[in-house]
C-alpha cells in the first residue's frame, strides 16, 4: 500500500483571495479535486456546526472557509451543497444556521443547505458495528457521490480531538446523536461508534478549518486561537492523525482515531503519511494547551454509572393540541411512521420514534414541542455551548 497525502498549507487570515488560495493548494498538493471527484458529481461538504456561535469563537467551521471550498468544487464542474445536522437542537437548528453566518454566506454564494435532520433518513448497518449495530444516517450523505468532511481544528476535552472522523458525528439526524452516546457511554467505545459512522459515509475527502483553532475545554468552551493552516486529505483518518500531531496528541490515542485505523478506514501511522507543503516539525504548536480533565473525569466514572445516566437521558416530540391546525405534514414527514393520527389529533408511538426532529423542524405553526428530561437538557445546553 502507497502512502496517504495529506497537505499543510500556510493561510493566516478568512480573507476570501487568500483562503481560497490556500486552499486550492493544499488540494494542489495532495493531487486536485480530479483526483476524488468528476464534473457532475453530487458532493456534500459537511462543516462541523456545533453551536449557534458567531465565527470568531472558532467553534464551528468558518463560513468563509466553506464558501471558498464551495466555491472551488463548484467551479471544477461539480455540484456541492452543504449538509448539517448541527447541534443545539434543544433550542431549534435554524437559530445554528443563522447566528454561525453560514445561512448568509450559501445566499450570497447561491449554496443549497440540506438540513440533515429533515431530509430523509436510511437504516445502515455498519460492517465493524459492535455497540450499535444498526442506526440512522442522513440521506442525503448516502445519496452523494462524494462526502467531504469540512471540520474545525479543535480540542475535544471528552475524546481528544473533534476532526475529519468526529465531524460526521452531525449526519446523524437530530438528537439520533444521544442513542450513540447512550450506547457508547465510555471515550474508548464511543471512539469505536464514530468510527462505524465513517465505515458506512466512506468519504473522499477532508478539508479542515485550522485557521483559527481552539484548545482549552474545546470543542465548545476552549480558547479561540490563530493557527494559520488548511489541512486537506484523502483520508479523514491521515488528516486527523496530523491534526493530533499538531497539538502534541499521540495520534492513536484519540480513540476515534485509534478505531479507525484498526477497521483499516485509513492510516494513522506517520511513517505511512506523505506530508506535503509545510513540514510537520514547522506545523506543530509548541504552546498548545488542551484541557482533558472531561476526559479524566469520564474515564473514572464506572460504565454501570455512565448508563444509569443515559436511562435518565430522554428526549420526546410532544404536541400543543392548541396550536394544532391538523394539517398532517409532520405524519407525512415521519420517516419511521412514528406518528400517526388518532381521532384527528397526532400522536407520537415512542417505540418507533428516533427523535430525529423532523416533526420539530417542520411544524409550521410551533405545535411540536421538545420535551426533555433534567439529564439531557443539561447536556443538551452544554453541547450547544449555552443559550
Ligand atoms: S405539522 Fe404541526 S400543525 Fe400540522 S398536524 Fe403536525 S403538529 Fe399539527
Ligand atoms: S415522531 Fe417521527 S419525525 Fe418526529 S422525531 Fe420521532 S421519528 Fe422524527
Amino acid at each position: 500500500m502507497g502512502k496517504v497525502k495529506v497537505a499543510i498549507v500556510s493561510c493566516k487570515s478568512y480573507g476570501y483571495r487568500e483562503l481560497r488560495e490556500a486552499i486550492a493548494r493544499s488540494l494542489d498538493l495532495i493531487g486536485g479535486l480530479g483526483a476524488v471527484m468528476r464534473k457532475g458529481d453530487k458532493v456534500l461538504l459537511k462543516p462541523n456546526m456545533m453551536a449557534s456561535k458567531p465565527p470568531e469563537k472558532a467553534i464551528n467551521t468558518h463560513p468563509a472557509f466553506v464558501r471558498a471550498l464551495f466555491e472551488l468544487i463548484r467551479d471544477f464542474g461539480a455540484k456541492p451543497v452543504i449538509g448539517e445536522s448541527p447541534g443545539g437542537a434543544i433550542f431549534g437548528t435554524k437559530r445554528v444556521w443563522k447566528n454561525s453566518g453560514m445561512e448568509e454566506m450559501a445566499k450570497e454564494a447561491g449554496a443549497e443547505i440540506v438540513r440533515l435532520e429533515s431530509s430523509g433518513i436510511v437504516k445502515v448497518k455498519p460492517p465493524f458495528g459492535k455497540k450499535l449495530k444498526e442506526f440512522y444516517i442522513a440521506r442525503p450523505v448516502l445519496d452523494a457521490d462524494v462526502v467531504v468532511s469540512v471540520p474545525k481544528f479543535k480540542v475535544h476535552g471528552t475524546m481528544l480531538l473533534t476532526g475529519a472522523i468526529k465531524n460526521f458525528l452531525g449526519t446523524i439526524p437530530g438528537i439520533h446523536k444521544i442513542d450513540f452516546h447512550k450506547a457508547a457511554p465510555k471515550p474508548d467505545e464511543f471512539g469505536d461508534v464514530l468510527s462505524d459512522i465513517l465505515s458506512v459515509i466512506k468519504p473522499k475527502l477532508a478539508v479542515m478549518d485550522a485557521v483559527t483553532g481552539m484548545d482549552g475545554n474545546g470543542p465548545t468552551f476552549g480558547r479561540a486561537r490563530d493557527v494559520g493552516f488548511v489541512i486537506a486529505s484523502p483520508d479523514c483518518v491521515a488528516l486527523d492523525a496530523v491534526a493530533a500531531t499538531m497539538m502534541g496528541i499521540e495520534p492513536m490515542k484519540v480513540y476515534a482515531t485509534k478505531h479507525a485505523a484498526r477497521k483499516g478506514l485509513g492510516v494513522a501511522d506517520l511513517a505511512m503519511i506523505d506530508i506535503e507543503g509545510v513540514p510537520l516539525s514547522e506545523a506543530k504548536i509548541p504552546d498548545w494547551k488542551p484541557d482533558f480533565i472531561s476526559n479524566r473525569t469520564v474515564s473514572r466514572i464506572p460504565r454501570f454509572l455512565l448508563k444509569l445516566y443515559g436511562w435518565g437521558f430522554r428526549a420526546y416530540p410532544l404536541l400543543n393540541e392548541r396550536k394544532c391546525k391538523k394539517c398532517g405534514e409532520c405524519i407525512e414527514g415521519c420517516p419511521t411512521g412514528a406518528r400517526f393520527l388518532d381521532n384527528q389529533v397526532p400522536k407520537v408511538d415512542f417505540k418507533k420514534c428516533i427523535r430525529c426532529l423532523q416533526c420539530f423542524e417542520k411544524c409550521r405553526n410551533r405545535a411540536v414541542r421538545l420535551k426533555f428530561s433534567y439529564f439531557a437538557k443539561q447536556w443538551l445546553k452544554s453541547q450547544a455551548g449555552g443559550i
